[in-house]
């Protein structure tokens, strides 16, 4: 039997709903044993930073040659998985609510964030912490939400038992109140007043699972400095109190950094080398995860729990320079690679091999098949919708695991752009291709363009994809039609779905 190929080898697809996987049987007999061996159900702790960059991480090629060192997170790279392609979506919420998912954006139908109470969440889809909770654990979520600030698509509402945290994103509770962005606004009484008026909460939140919000404290610029700082120290509670309990738990623990606009906590202020606030957020980013990690330990839960660190998008380059590092090609908001390829760090000391890296693909959709195998629920997958997510267990399980994924996707809000298959990238329809993409700029800025013909990039030779290596490598074409077909195919029997943008279309008059 020839030896395994991503573009090569065929995937099996065991039901219509499902997406197509490889099936490599030797890594799935390695994983079902390592699962079987174990007492009790593994504890999930999904540690997810904001427009945090590929190389950000010492372990990526940035920490200490960018001018903020990453200990902890190069710590548990060696510790652990390192992926160096795991793909989010190319902004905050379609990410957010694919991981929620397990579906890409044009099937829950967040193809774009939600802004200053706009109303549209993860309303309807049939979430991680749901199926957990039916699995038997306790579902805690902590921090930035933004997934929907409307009461059916809050936190609370979709799944978790609890959720301490604020319902949308960090620049939308500072960036009016400071001069240095918006002096039109705080300098003129009648605009603060209309942003006060807007219908968003400019609180940051506690809930229980079905009952309503409660402000905890109204987000000023020197309480946003002091939210991760909060937060963490929410989380490491949750830690401790669940180590009392029998039930195994899922903690999805999303940071506020480093998000533009950053305002670093007095004690890291300055404090990193680069002496930016950017950096100095990720100093504080790195050594909450440290500390997660030592409550953990403390109590006794460290090897009984699987960490997911990773970013919901790739750097946000209009912001610079409060942004991050990619070594890829344009930015957060665009299908190139610096818009969706993403920090991935899988750590399960004694469960997962120390000192692992693979550039499999991983995609943010098989996050919950992967969650609930490892719980051995994956009975309770949803029959009623595609998912597109696929179980990654056997790679993540096995001394040397393969991803048993063949394509990732690039969906760039309702466009179809483009996929992934191997080292091979073919794009259909992009933003604006020209120097200033490649050159890691703006990724919200550009046009979108239909090229008149599919390019092919080779990811390997050409990281920021500028050498269209089509016309050479034809031979691939086929493989790239037939994935593309397929994928495709799937929303003429599941059809899409569009959340955000609803409401304005239907009370729009019909002259403006
Ligand atoms: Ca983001």
């Amino acid at each position: 039997m020839p030896k395994f190929d991503a573009i090569a080898t065929s995937t099996v697809r065991k039901a219509d709903h499902l997406e197509p996987g490889f099936v490599h049987k030797a890594d799935i007999e390695i994983a079902a044993r390592k699962l079987a061996a174990r007492k009790r159900k593994p504890n999930i702790l999904i540690y997810l930073m904001d427009d945090v960059g590929w190389g950000d991480f010492g372990c990526y090629g940035g920490g200490v040659a960018v001018g903020a060192p990453t200990p902890n997170f190069d710590k548990i790279a060696r510790g652990g998985l390192q992926l160096t392609s795991c793909y989010s979506e190319p902004s905050c919420s379609p990410s957010r609510a694919t991981l929620h998912t397990g579906r890409v954006p044009n099937r829950h139908g967040l193809h774009r964030p939600p802004m200053y109470g706009e109303p549209g969440g993860l309303q309807g889809e049939v979430t991680l912490p749901m199926l957990l909770g039916q699995a038997g654990y306790t579902t805690q979520a902590v921090g930035k939400w933004h997934i929907g600030e409307n009461i059916e698509s809050q936190p609370q509402n979709v799944g978790y038992d609890d959720f301490y945290g604020f319902l949308s994103v960090s620049d939308m509770y500072t960036e009016w109140r400071d001069p240095h962005f918006f002096p039109e606004i705080v300098y003129s009484d009648a605009r603060t007043e209309w942003i006060k008026n807007m219908p968003f909460n400019r609180c940051f939140v506690h809930a229980t699972k079905g009952k309503e919000a409660t402000n905890v404290e109204e987000v000023t610029i020197p309480v946003l400095s002091e939210l991760d700082e909060k937060w963490c120290r929410y989380s490491i509670d949750f830690i401790k109190k669940q180590a009392k309990s029998d039930k195994p738990w899922l903690l999805y623990h999303c940071t506020r950094g480093a998000h533009f606009d950053n305002y670093p906590h007095e004690k890291y202020l300055g404090k990193s080398p680069a002496r930016h606030p950017y950096k100095d957020t990720l100093l504080e980013l790195d050594e909450i995860m440290g500390r997660l990690v030592e409550a953990l330990r403390e109590s006794g839960q460290l090897e009984d729990t699987l960490i997911f660190i990773s970013s919901d998008n790739g750097p946000h380059m209009e912001t610079w320079p409060d942004a991050a590092f990619t070594p890829f090609r344009c930015a957060k908001g665009s299908t190139w690679e610096g818009g969706v390829r993403v920090p991935g760090l899988l750590y399960w000391p004694g469960t997962i091999d120390a000192g692992r890296q693979s550039d499999g693909l991983f995609d943010f959709n098989d996050i919950l098949p992967t969650a609930l195998a490892l719980a051995g629920a994956s009975d309770l997958l949803p029959a009623d919708r595609y998912i597109d997510g696929i179980d990654q267990s056997s790679f993540i399980l096995a001394p040397n695991g393969l991803s048993s994924r063949k394509y990732h996707y690039y969906w760039l809000s309702q466009t179809f752009s483009g996929l992934r298959c191997g080292e091979y990238k073919m794009v259909l329809s992009a933003t604006s291709d020209d120097s200033t993409d490649a050159a890691g700029t703006g990724g919200f800025t550009g046009v979108l363009e239909r090229f008149a013909y599919p390019r092919l990039y080779n990811l390997y030779l050409d990281p920021k994809e500028q050498h269209n290596y089509l016309t050479r490598k034809l031979a691939y074409v086929e493989a790239f039609q037939l994935g593309m077909r397929n994928h495709l195919g799937t929303f003429k029997r599941f059809p899409p779905k569009k959340v955000m943008g609803i409401k304005v279309a239907d009370t729009r008059s019909p002259s403006s």
